[in-house]
């Protein structure tokens, strides 16, 4: 007898699929994923910032990591990631312009970094056999590279959103730093986003109420705010966020993290 697949049995299948895919919040703009092949993935990867207590003991623990991707140049973006790229052999996964700077500015390993790794707006690549597709998408910030505090910025392009689909997991966009912009509605005509990652510590990108709004045009299921509190300048708070999600009517699940914590999607 064929058997019939009723949608609470493609429910729950889609439920333990994703189940595999883990998301752990750094603090700041920084993330790792692990997908459902075992696969490490790390996007902006600050791991020492301020508002991570175990931020030493990761990065040391740190030895295996297939992909590092970056959305921009600035510092407390870039963050760990040559260490990282020289010690695991995590290739670079960022728009050519940062690709290039990372390499020439920071001495990230050229090795490491590839054609099949080094996209731009628009495009996408499929990387790990297909097991992992990134989107370069646009977002309203600046970007540049300082091999440190002293030395003058470098051209490092235009920043970017990434938008990381993983093969039997869930479909993230990190939107990278940025201010809200009418565009963002570009996203849902071509991605169904699981987990949408905004800033909205404001001063430096959008705030709380903006931020609000961005969610609104791209209709994620599940929201988690980043880029905030590991400053004094940076205000957003979560609080101010869920209300400004809540004035607007919007579905998207608040998924609050701690820096270190791990979201099983
Ligand atoms: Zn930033």
């Amino acid at each position: 007898m064929r058997k019939v697949i009723t949608l609470a049995d493609a429910m729950l299948f889609d439920f333990l699929i994703s189940m595999e895919t883990q998301l752990i919040w750094y603090g700041h703009a920084a993330f790792k994923i692990k997908t459902a092949a075992d696969k490490i993935l790390l996007i902006d990867p600050w791991v020492t910032n301020p508002a991570f207590a175990r931020g030493k003991d990761e990065l040391t623990s740190l030895d295996r990591v297939d992909l590092i991707f970056l959305t921009h140049g600035h510092s407390d973006h870039v963050g760990n990631a040559v260490e990282i790229g020289k010690r695991t052999g995590a290739l670079l996964v960022s728009n050519f312009d940062l690709s290039a700077a990372m390499i020439s500015v920071l001495g990230y390993p050229e090795a490491h970094t590839s054609n099949a790794t080094t996209g731009h707006l628009g495009g996408e690549l499929s990387l790990l056999d297909g097991e992992v597709t990134v989107r370069f998408v646009p977002a309203w910030h600046g970007s540049s590279i300082q091999k440190d505090g002293k030395s003058p910025p470098v051209y490092a392009g235009n920043p970017t959103g990434l938008i990381i689909a993983l093969r039997g997991g869930p479909t993230i966009y990190h939107t990278g730093d940025t201010d809200l912009f009418s565009d963002m509605a570009l996203v849902k005509r071509f991605h169904k986003i699981d987990i949408m990652l905004v800033c909205i510590g404001d001063h430096y990108t959008m705030g709380p109420d903006r931020a609000a709004e961005a969610v609104k045009l791209v209709a994620p299921r599940t929201v988690i705010p980043m880029h905030y509190g590991t400053f004094p300048v940076l205000t957003g708070t979560p609080e101010a966020f869920e209300r400004e999600l809540k004035k607007r009517k919007v579905k998207a699940r608040l998924g609050v993290m701690k820096p270190g914590e791990t979201l099983a999607p």
